[in-house]
């Protein structure tokens, strides 16, 4: 039987929409990390994933039975600038697969080698990047948020050349689908409404089956896109995760987050604060996430509106209205996150937001570290827990935030729920780990200077746990240091 099982959708949808292209093969592949429990979901052999012939098909070197290797094009707003064609330049998908749940993905290479998009860029990736995107999204799966996964990294045996030499590397990369708002932008923008039409019906296909039963689903389908966003940014921002290049072509239409170039989750609190070394003007800042979210969906909603009415008054109407809705959904979303992460039922208007609020700004004054302050809350949470395995010793509140802490057991008090109970949600909405920024960039460092993958894996192994928190880990919960504070970021490219 063939290892992989592919069923290529994408593929049959016509020329205009993608490059045939394989992956170039590499001089000397070498296994990074496989990944068994996404392996398994997507019913691919693992002894076979994990082996000599798993590597080669991974680097590139082998074209499975069945694959049908493309380059997608695409275009879209790269900080807030146009930018007419972009597209695949360093990936490929090799094809997509339906899990056992029957559920379907793209399997795409990342790092395979030029395609015709490619835009003068040599197609390749340092290791650096691959196992930084390794880390961040299989950590961000762990934490329940919609991501791109990692099922296999592999290294190439070729150096890649950018500011010094590197490393080279291939991450196979698994989404529920590689379409963002710059591929609705890249038709829009040519006039092409038969391939915008063709491009709505895939994408309702095979993300939004409901929204066929509507009046007018592309309507429906825009709306649901605008649902999954508010969701998935709230997310982010409960866990203080900052994106840091929202460019509308790194937004996917399914609702996932993809591109871990710039990412970071933030150690200490500060809603202005951004990590990319290209973002100057601050526009993909913690704070600022939302409001861009809401900024690419109006783009979304531009492009489709020669398919969402016949009349150009009413589409605008139409696609306004859905847009509008946007900052309520987030704010929904992003309160009953933080109604859990507070272990209350509800977050009410007045009071409780003035708690939510002062916390904030407790947090930001103090500089507290944004993961610790939730995990520390969920401590504190349940008296009987005193002295079991909590975060205690790496972390407690300063004297000014006893007042606080007071004010939110007086409103715990008035709650329902049990206090063990309440412990419980709260430890499940707030994790002990998160790929803290200088253990991701030790790991690099150690694969990339002296071929280690001992911190990495190490690091990987602990993430799949997050909510897990034992002292015997609590090197991978402890904050930087001063000096081993990781200030900037820089894309994979
Ligand atoms: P990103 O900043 O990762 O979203 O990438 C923006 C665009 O640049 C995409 O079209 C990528 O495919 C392309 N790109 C990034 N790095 C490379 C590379 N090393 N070679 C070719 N194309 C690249
Ligand atoms: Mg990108």
């Amino acid at each position: 039987m063939d290892p992989i099982i592919f069923d290529n959708s994408y593929a049959r949808l016509p020329e205009q929409f993608y490059a045939r292209q394989a992956p170039v093969p590499v001089a000397a592949p070498g296994p990074i990390r496989v990944n068994h429990q996404l392996a398994k979901q997507l019913g691919i052999d693992v002894n076979w994933l994990d082996s000599e012939a798993g590597t080669q098909v991974i680097a590139g070197n082998a074209v499975p039975p069945g694959s049908e290797p493309l380059a997608s094009v695409y275009a879209g707003h790269q900080f807030g600038g146009y930018n007419p064609q972009l597209g695949d330049g360093r990936a490929v998908l090799l094809g997509e697969i339906l899990s056992l749940e029957g559920r379907r993905f793209d399997l795409q290479l990342k790092g395979s080698g030029p395609t015709p998009y490619s835009r003068g860029g040599d197609g390749r990736s340092p290791i650096g990047p691959v196992l930084r995107e390794y880390l961040v999204s299989e950590a961000m799966h762990r934490l329940g948020v919609p991501t791109t996964r990692a099922l296999a990294a592999v290294t190439t045996g070729e150096k890649v050349q950018r500011d010094e030499s590197y490393p080279g590397a291939v991450l196979a990369r698994v989404a529920s689908s590689h379409i963002r708002i710059g591929s609705f932008q890249y038709f829009a923008a040519r006039r092409d409404t038969d391939s915008l039409s063709l491009l709505s019906d895939y994408i309702i296909d095979r993300h939004y089956p409901d929204a066929r039963n509507s009046d007018n689903p592309i309507l429906a389908m825009l709306e649901a896109i605008i649902s999954q966003q508010a969701q998935l940014v709230a997310r982010w921002q409960l866990l203080g995760f900052i994106h840091g290049v929202m460019n509308t072509d790194n937004i996917l239409v399914c609702g996932e987050t993809i591109d871990y170039g710039p990412c970071a989750f933030m150690d200490q609190f500060n809603p202005d604060q951004v990590f990319s070394s290209i973002d100057h003007a601050g526009r993909y800042a913690y704070r600022q996430q939302p409001n861009i979210a809401h900024w690419n969906l109006s783009v979304l909603a531009q492009a489709l509106l020669p398919i969402l009415d016949s009349e150009q008054q009413r589409a605008i109407a139409l696609a306004q209205k859905a847009i509008n809705t946007f900052p309520a959904q987030f704010l929904l979303a992003n309160t009953q996150g933080m109604a859990d992460k507070l272990g209350l039922q509800a977050i009410e208007e007045g009071e409780d937001t003035a708690l939510v609020e002062d916390l904030w700004q407790l947090m930001a004054e103090h500089a507290l570290d944004f993961t610790l302050t939730f995990r520390r809350l969920a401590d504190l949470a349940d008296k009987q827990t005193e002295g079991k395995s909590n975060v205690g010793d790496l972390f407690e509140f300063p004297d000014d935030a006893q007042p606080w802490l007071e004010r939110w057991h007086t409103r715990l008090a008035r709650e329902k729920t049990s206090s063990k109970a309440r412990q419980a949600l709260m430890y499940n909405n707030s994790p002990a780990f998160i790929p803290r920024n200088h253990l991701v960039e030790a790991a690099i460092v150690a694969a990339t200077d002296r071929d280690d993958l001992n911190p990495f894996n190490q690091l990987m192994d602990t993430l799949e746990n997050p909510y897990r928190y034992g002292k015997a880990l609590a090197l991978f919960a402890t904050p930087p240091s001063p000096d081993q504070v990781v200030r900037q970021t820089f894309c994979g490219t």
